[in-house]
C-alpha cells in the first residue's frame, strides 16, 4: 500500500484544527476565533457530530467506522483518489468509457493522464483491454457500477478479477447501487486493501442538496483521505440534517422507482421513434431515438428536461431519462406518444 501513495502525502503533517485538539462541546470556546454570539452556525462543525453521522452510516453499511470517509459529495472522494495516489505528470488512471465525467475532469485538474477504454458494444466490461491499458504507473482504475450513463451493473466476479490483476487501486463507484439487482462490493473491502467503494446520499437517499458522499475502504486509505481533505469539508448544518435523517428509510421509494423503471422501459419500447431501450440497474433509462435532438426539443417545449447523450461515443443517438414520480412518468409518456403518432 505505502508504495501506491504519493511520497509527499506519505510525509504529510496534517493540519490540526481547534476542534480536533479540544473535542468537548461545552465551555467558553476561545480557541477558534469564531464570533461568540450564538446563531446556530457561528461555531465550526463539532467533531462529535461528524463522528455521529459516520457511525450511523458505517452501521447501515455494515463496516467499521475506521473504514468510512465522509466527503462533500462523492465527487470529493473522486478528487481525493487523485490527490492521494497520483503523482502529477507521472502517474495515470484507467477508466471505462462512456462513464461518469468527473473521473476525467479530476484527472485533468490534477495533471494526471487519463486512459479511457471503450466498453464493449453491449456495454460489458472490456476486462482484457483495461488490463492492457495499464502499466506500472497506473494508480487508479475507475469502474462505475451500475454505470452512468449506460445503466448496467457488472458481475462481481469480473470486478474481483480486475482487483486481483490491476497493479493499483480499483475504485468502484456505486452511486446507483440501491437500484441494482447486483450486490454491493463493500464486503470485498475486507478482502482487498486496494479496493475503494464510493457511495452517495445524492441519488436513492434523496439528499443531493446536502452534498454528502462516502468512500469505504481499508482503514489505512481512509486515514490518508482524512489527512488530505479540507479540515471542515462537511458543514455543521449538513451534518445536523444528515444526523437527523439517518438511518433514512427510502426502501419503499426505491421499490416504487424500480417498478416505475420497468413500466417506463416497456412504454418506451412501444414507441416507433425509439430504436432501443437498454436494460437498467439504475434510476434512469438510456434509450436510442431515431431523431434524439428532435425528441429532446419536443420534451423541452413541454418543460420536461432529459439528458442528451446522443453525441457521446458508444451511446450515439441516445437520451438518458431519469425515472420520476408516477405522475411525472405518465406526463413524459403522454408527450412522447403524441410526438410518436
Ligand atoms: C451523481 C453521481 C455521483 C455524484 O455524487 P455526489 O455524491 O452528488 O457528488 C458520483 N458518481 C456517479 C456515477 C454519479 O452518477
Amino acid at each position: 500500500m505505502k508504495e501506491l501513495i504519493r511520497p509527499n502525502i506519505l510525509a504529510l503533517e496534517p493540519y490540526s484544527t481547534a476542534r480536533d485538539e479540544y473535542k468537548g462541546e461545552l465551555g467558553i470556546m476561545l480557541d477558534a476565533n469564531e464570533n461568540p454570539y450564538e446563531n446556530g452556525i457561528n461555531r465550526y462543525p463539532q467533531t462529535s457530530l461528524r463522528r455521529s453521522v459516520i457511525s450511523k452510516l458505517a452501521a447501515s453499511k455494515g463496516v467499521a467506522v475506521e473504514k468510512l470517509f465522509l466527503g462533500n459529495g462523492s465527487d470529493e472522494a473522486i478528487d481525493l483518489c487523485y490527490r492521494v495516489f497520483c503523482r502529477p505528470g507521472v502517474d495515470n488512471a484507467v477508466m471505462i468509457a462512456p462513464s461518469y465525467g468527473m473521473y476525467s475532469v479530476c484527472a485533468s485538474v490534477n495533471d494526471v493522464e487519463c486512459r479511457k477504454v471503450q466498453l464493449n458494444e453491449d456495454f460489458s466490461l472490456p476486462v482484457d483491454a483495461l488490463l492492457a491499458a495499464s502499466d506500472a504507473n497506473s494508480k487508479l482504475l475507475f469502474i462505475c457500477s451500475p454505470n452512468n450513463p449506460t445503466g448496467n451493473a457488472y458481475p462481481v466476479e469480473e470486478i474481483e478479477g480486475l482487483i486481483q490483476k490491476f497493479p493499483g487501486i480499483v475504485v468502484v463507484d456505486e452511486a446507483y447501487i440501491d437500484f441494482s439487482s447486483r450486490p454491493s462490493l463493500v464486503p470485498l473491502t475486507e478482502k482487498y486493501d486496494r479496493l475503494i467503494v464510493l457511495q452517495t446520499l445524492s441519488k436513492a437517499h434523496g439528499m443531493a442538496g446536502l452534498r454528502m458522499g462516502l468512500a469505504i475502504a481499508d482503514a489505512e486509505i481512509i486515514r490518508y483521505f482524512d489527512m488530505v481533505r479540507y479540515p471542515y469539508n462537511v458543514g455543521s448544518d449538513t451534518l445536523a440534517v444528515a444526523d437527523g435523517l439517518l438511518p433514512d428509510d427510502v426502501t419503499a421509494q426505491i421499490e416504487e422507482l424500480r417498478s416505475e423503471r420497468a413500466k417506463l422501459a416497456e412504454d418506451l419500447n412501444g414507441l416507433k421513434c425509439v430504436r432501443k431501450v437498454y436494460p437498467s440497474d439504475a434510476n434512469f433509462i438510456l434509450a436510442v431515438f431515431d431523431n434524439p435532438r428532435e425528441a429532446y426539443n419536443v420534451m423541452i417545449a413541454e418543460k420536461i428536461i432529459v439528458r442528451d447523450r446522443s453525441t457521446v461515443k458508444g451511446c450515439e443517438g441516445s437520451l438518458r431519462i431519469t425515472v420520476g414520480t408516477p405522475d411525472e412518468n405518465v406526463r413524459l409518456m403522454e408527450v412522447l406518444k403524441r410526438y410518436d403518432a
